[in-house]
């Protein structure tokens, strides 16, 4: 080998000594409380499958018979042969459901951000970021070579301080925010940002992530959840969570999707949403509009999950929803507690730096619909043994 790439062996090798190497695990069954892990039959604790949906018999139902009708790959980009009726009857499907304007679909929630920031702001122009959003944020922002201002970890103050000393010298203002952040499982105080964004004349966008199909009425989002309906422009959501399948949404002002049709690169340069995955979210919103009950049933999780393992000792952070991370501080602990969970048949993965902060490692927990009481039992039991062991909690 050409000593060229020597330097990528020598950051691994970095990586394993500080671990923070990702060592990657293989799933040899579907999604669902109880998974096949590297030849093991264990209990997941850290999928996104919020409702259960990724292996629900209508989803995968809806999924073959769409395939049986139209085949499987686009073959196009959207702007040429890709768009079916089936993409367009996704998008009317969840404005309607979000009580928007108007919805477009990507390919991921990231091709969703990466496509929506630089369509909205460019060079000229100022953006306010949390400090904490998603990569996928702060990759759009970088695209739109928009000046980047980071405001302090949802801090409506702080948000106004950027705001004041920096708005006024730019023509557009993007302020952007994660809805739910991914690693801390708080909520961003979006009612305060939108008086805030609106005092600055600033456009408002929110990443639904993790709060579509959680949060909300009948799992609406986190515009639902602040009743702030018609007063956010863009909400990003992902498809790949809550919803089970895979996929990106981009729903609000109506301007800003038909602005998106003519100028949202990975909707004209990368093929469209596949057929199987455009029917199956399509399925999926059918069950989240038929009934409440798998989100119910994953709040009520989420409750005796977190109220579980507080009396246990464990320290989970400011979480308000199912995302439940477990603070241990050292990624080297992190990720011991993980292995000797999974020993205990319970896979959770540890996450480490760059994803959080450094020092700031955790085990993450992902409270799912699909889980009974017993699965809960039986995780908190695995927690229990381990963080003993482990001198974690007494
Ligand atoms: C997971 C996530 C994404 C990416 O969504 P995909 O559909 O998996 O690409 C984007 N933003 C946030 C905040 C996320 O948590």
């Amino acid at each position: 080998m050409s000593d060229k790439l020597q330097w990528i062996e020598e950051e691994l090798k970095k990586l394993h000594e500080t671990g923070l190497y990702n060592n990657i695990r293989t799933l040899s069954s579907p999604q669902g409380s109880w998974l096949e892990v590297d030849g093991r039959r264990v209990l997941n604790f850290c999928s996104n499958n919020y409702l259960g949906l990724a292996n629900h018999p209508r989803v995968v139902q809806a999924a073959r018979e769409a395939m049986e009708r139209y085949g499987v790959g686009p073959a196009a980009v959207r702007s040429i042969a890709g768009t079916m009726d089936l993409h367009l009857e996704l998008e009317k499907r969840m404005a309607d459901f979000k009580g928007v304007e108007a919805a477009i679909t990507f390919q991921s929630g990231f091709n969703a951000n990466l496509a929506t920031i630089p369509a909205l702001v460019g060079k000229q122009d100022v953006i306010f970021s949390d400090e904490l959003n998603h990569a996928s944020i702060i990759d759009g922002c970088r695209l739109s070579g928009a000046r980047i201002i980071r405001f302090a970890h949802a801090d409506v103050d702080d948000l106004r301080r950027v705001l004041k000393e920096h708005r006024a010298d730019y023509p557009r203002a993007l302020v952007v925010t994660d809805g739910v952040f991914s690693m801390d499982g708080d909520i961003a105080p979006l009612d305060q940002i939108y008086e805030a964004a609106r005092e600055f004349n600033a456009v408002l966008m929110v990443d639904d992530a993790h709060g579509e199909g959680v949060l909300g009425r009948g799992g609406r989002g986190i515009v639902d959840h602040f009743g702030l309906h018609g007063k956010v422009d863009v909400e990003i959501g992902t498809l790949s969570k809550a919803f089970g399948v895979v996929g990106g949404v981009v729903a609000g002002n109506k301007l800003v999707v038909e602005w998106l049709r003519q100028r949202g690169r990975p909707f004209l340069f990368s093929s469209a949403m596949t057929v199987p995955d455009v029917a199956a979210c399509l399925a999926s919103l059918d069950l989240l509009e038929e009934s409440t009950e798998l989100v119910d049933r994953l709040w009520e999780n989420t409750r005796y999950f977190k109220e579980e393992m507080q009396r246990l000792g464990f320290d989970t952070g400011s979480s308000v929803t199912p995302i439940t991370p477990v603070m241990l501080g050292e990624a080297p602990l992190a990720q011991q507690f993980s292995r000797d969970l999974f020993e205990n048949g319970v896979f959770a993965m540890a996450i480490g730096y760059p994803t959080v902060p450094q020092g700031k490692a955790r085990i993450r927990v992902m409270i799912s619909a699909s889980h009974q009481k017993d699965d809960l039992d039986q995780g908190l039991e695995a927690f229990c043994k381990v963080g003993r062991s482990l001198k974690v909690i007494n």
